[in-house]
């Protein structure tokens, strides 16, 4: 789950971690509110929206008067903004975080996620932070310092220091940096968090350090344990098609391909994935509708698969082991008969009952494409996304 700047560095000020003084604001005349609480000038009115890059994109203004405020104001709530991160069709600001614009020395960098190849918390850090990091990764990836967290020990004092040293830190600085980056990895490791990214991590003219913007991602999977955190969730930052499934708890991601598919067991899921694009098609999603599935999840995922316009043929792959060839068949069947298919349907199944699933699906008296077996799938599919 991703959050929002504001919400993150509400986070940040329950763990003692040092952010700007702000609010946030959902018309013109709460940011006039807001600006007027800051009391002085310039202001920051920040997009809120879950994508980075808002910088570049025009999401993040100055605003030195009162009437600046009120004009940056509405110039950015209802914007359509488009940064790298949201694509070209951009996303639709909503709200703003005012916040008093600081006078910046230095932006560095800060981020913490865990790294899967050693199973530890990685923490990295570079004095080349600010909006063009990704350029300093990608060209200068000795700018960037990381220490490795064992998180069954914690980040160790030694390797606090390695990065404050990494950082070219004055000693005054120093001694704030230690302490804020081992509440920043307490925050990470309590909250389940899966990314948190401080960029910019800024040192002011007055010798303060500041994370100036919060990136937050949570692991969806420890969130049962986190039900403070569920109040952070915006449904409208998420895609409509993966929030009506995750009501059904159904595993899917939408992607831009035009063959839909549905498997049970996200190992298959990917293995037909990878065989849709060997056949020279592209996946329109991801969804695993689980080894236990019902009837109904079935029904709701293959309703949810039809509902993205860009879906042109469907192959459904199961391998009936706990769920059973016969309730697939019988799911697919309900949900064909709710919704107008109009997109040609391939289904391979094998396993537990799958004579009943093939008779049912022959019974149905619906159009359904029953291929052979895998390579026989793949072929059909194929030849629905070239015709
Ligand atoms: P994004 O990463 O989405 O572009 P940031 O929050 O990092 O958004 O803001 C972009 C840039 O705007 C920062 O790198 C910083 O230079 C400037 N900025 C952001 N907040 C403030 C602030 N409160 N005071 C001064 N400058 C700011
Ligand atoms: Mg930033």
């Amino acid at each position: 789950m991703k959050i929002h700047e504001y919400q993150a560095k509400e986070l940040f000020g329950k763990y003692g971690v040092p952010i700007p003084r702000g609010k946030v604001a959902f018309n013109v005349d709460q940011v006039k509110e807001a600006a007027a609480e800051l009391g002085r000038f310039p202001v920051v009115i920040k997009a809120q929206i879950h994508a980075g890059g808002r910088g570049k994109g025009g999401g993040v203004k100055l605003a030195r008067t009162e009437k600046e405020v009120a004009e940056v104001a509405s110039n950015i709530l209802g914007m359509t903004l488009v940064t790298h991160q949201t694509g070209p069709e951009g996303r639709l600001v909503r709200k703003v975080l005012v916040e008093e614009g600081l006078a910046i020395q230095k932006e560095l960098y800060l981020g913490m996620l865990p790294d899967r190849a050693t199973a530890k918390i990685v923490i990295m850090a570079s004095e080349a932070g600010g909006m063009d990091i990704e350029e300093v990764a990608a060209k200068t990836p000795e700018k960037i310092i990381k220490v490795f967290v064992d998180p069954l020990l914690g980040l160790q004092g030694f390797q606090a220091r390695q990065l404050a040293y990494g950082l070219n830190l004055q000693p005054e600085l120093v001694k704030l940096f230690i302490p804020m980056v081992n509440r920043i990895y307490k925050l990470f490791v309590d909250n389940d968090c899966s990314l948190v990214e401080i960029n910019p991590l800024v040192i002011t003219d007055d010798g303060k350090l500041l994370a100036l913007d919060a990136k937050m991602n949570f692991d969806d999977n420890a969130l049962f344990r986190h039900k403070d955190l569920l109040d952070y969730r915006d449904l409208d930052e998420e895609d409509p098609l993966e929030v009506e499934a995750s009501r059904y708890n159904l595993n899917y991601i939408k992607m831009d391909g035009n063959i839909g598919n549905m498997v049970n067991g996200a190992g298959l899921a990917m293995a037909t994935m990878d065989l849709i694009k060997l056949a020279g098609a592209e996946p329109a999603n991801f969804l695993d509708v689980g080894g236990g599935a019902s009837a109904e999840m079935v029904e709701n995922g293959f309703r949810i698969i039809l509902s993205d316009p860009n879906v042109k043929g469907v192959l459904i792959n199961i391998f009936g082991g706990i769920l059973r060839c016969d309730v697939l068949a019988q799911g697919v069947v309900e949900a064909a008969k709710k919704v107008d298919v109009k997109v040609p349907v391939v289904i391979r199944m094998e396993g537990t009952n799958v004579e009943q699933g093939r008779e049912i699906l022959k019974a149905s008296g619906l159009n359904l494409i029953v291929a052979k077996d895998l390579k026989d799938a793949a072929q059909k599919v194929a030849n629905i996304a070239k015709s």
